[in-house]
């Protein structure tokens, strides 16, 4: 008799549960609802033509079409290079790793740093699919409060002592964190924080992953420098992606890393795809070359820019008093937090069935908290059924609330 498939999968493979928010997210399928829970970029802040022009040309180069180097395309690590150069980060081509999404960076360093039991210092929320890419390897987490101005310095210092003072420094692998729009908090740290953070790194000998999908996407305030513009000990590991100032199909993203991390990742990334696509790469590298990326990022920014001072602007008009959020200055969320008796898993059908949908944020919680909270995404919907959906869910809100 053929055995059941349970007893052939993995034990990590068995610990994947099928997750109450894909089932959730499921309810809101129906062309009906207006969904805030995706977390997509708009198909209008795509480069379309910009596309159109380079692609034949790429396709005119059969390098393009062969395998390429597991560290990446030398056309488009050498454009990286002066791009980094552009927000204060000197590298050489070496430190610049290519990837298949900022989301194969996080799997690959998942695989090459952590053991089972090891300790992750995060942020709390933290991005759900850092969560997942980690899970394999099943670490702790070491969680660090948040407010309106992202990490609270004196809670990462406490983390730290207490680290320490239990002897389990020895466990911990890194600081995992989105300084700029985070996701899904949409809180920036300020660059005092910033600087308070990195010395506090190097005190402790703490390596950092800093994630920076949204950076460029800023619609108001004043930039903050990279952490990575901060490091003075070459402790931080760097990843970007195209996914949010290109096209996220295309699936090609980077690290800027130490020498020695970088070595140990390609031969782990040699087993997972032996390269990232190189047809894309070659596009990339040439929409950094021909300049399209600064123009198209000031594209990008009116139209997310405007579509985010909808979601404030409703928000501020239907939204209880009861609920909380900060104001985002750029990326793709806003971050809402609900009296403590509200659990936005139990009240999501009562959302749905007003055609409307949020993502729970407990999701984005390592220790399964935050039942209160819930994520907004203001890219991917139209700027009418904004206002609509916002308009919505403060009516539900409010009868929730009310009873
Ligand atoms: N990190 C964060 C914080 C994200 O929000 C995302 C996805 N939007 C990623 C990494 C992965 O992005 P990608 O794989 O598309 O580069």
């Amino acid at each position: 008799m053929k055995k059941p498939m349970e007893n052939l999968f993995s034990d990590s493979a068995n610990k994947l549960k099928v997750s109450v928010i894909r089932e959730l997210l499921k309810l809101t399928l129906k062309p009906e609802v207006i969904s805030f829970a995706g977390g997509l970029p708009n198909p209008d802040a795509f480069p379309v033509q910009q596309i159109h022009e380079i692609t034949p040309g790429v396709i005119g180069n059969t390098n393009a079409l062969q395998y390429g180097t597991t560290e990446g395309v030398p056309e488009l690590r050498g454009a990286l290079k002066k791009r980094m150069a552009t927000k204060n980060v000197k590298c050489e081509v070496e430190n610049i790793q290519i990837t298949s999404g900022s989301q194969q960076a996080l799997d690959i360093l998942g695989r090459i740093l952590l053991n089972p039991n090891d300790l992750i210092l995060t942020t709390c929320p933290t991005y759900l699919g850092a969560i997942q890419a980690f899970g394999f390897q099943d670490p702790r987490y070491e969680l660090v409060d948040m407010d309106e101005h992202s990490v609270i310095v004196e809670d990462l210092e406490a983390r730290l002592e207490d680290i320490y003072k239990r002897g389990d420094n020895k466990r911990l692998k890194f600081f995992y964190v989105t300084p700029t729009f985070h996701n899904p908090a949409g809180v920036t740290i300020p660059e005092k924080r910033r600087k308070e953070i990195m010395e506090l790194c190097n005190t402790y000998d703490v390596l950092i992953i800093e994630d920076d999908p949204y950076g460029e996407l800023r619609y108001r305030g004043k930039d903050q420098p990279l952490l990575k513009s901060l490091d003075t000990e070459d402790r931080v590991i760097y990843l970007s992606t195209f996914s949010k100032i290109l096209v996220p199909g295309f699936r090609i993203a980077w690290m800027v890393a130490p020498t020695e991390l970088v070595k140990k990742f390609v031969m782990a990334k040699q087993a997972v795809d032996l390269c990232t696509t190189t047809f894309t790469q070659y596009i990339g590298a040439e929409y950094l070359n021909k300049g399209h990326v600064d123009q198209h990022i000031e594209k990008i920014k009116e139209i997310y820019g405007r579509k985010m001072q909808i979601m404030l602007q409703s928000m501020a008009e239907y939204f209880p008093e009861e609920a909380e959020y900060a104001e985002p200055d750029g990326g793709m969320f806003v971050w809402v937090r609900l009296p403590e008796h509200i659990n936005t898993i139990e009240i999501f059908p009562q959302v749905v069935e007003k055609n409307v949908a949020y993502v729970v944020g407990s999701a984005f919680y390592p220790n399964g908290k935050g039942l209160n909270t819930m994520r907004l995404n203001f890219t991917h919907p139209s700027d009418e059924k904004i206002e609509e959906g916002i308009k919505r869910l403060g009516n539900v809100l409010h009868q929730i609330l009310e009873k």
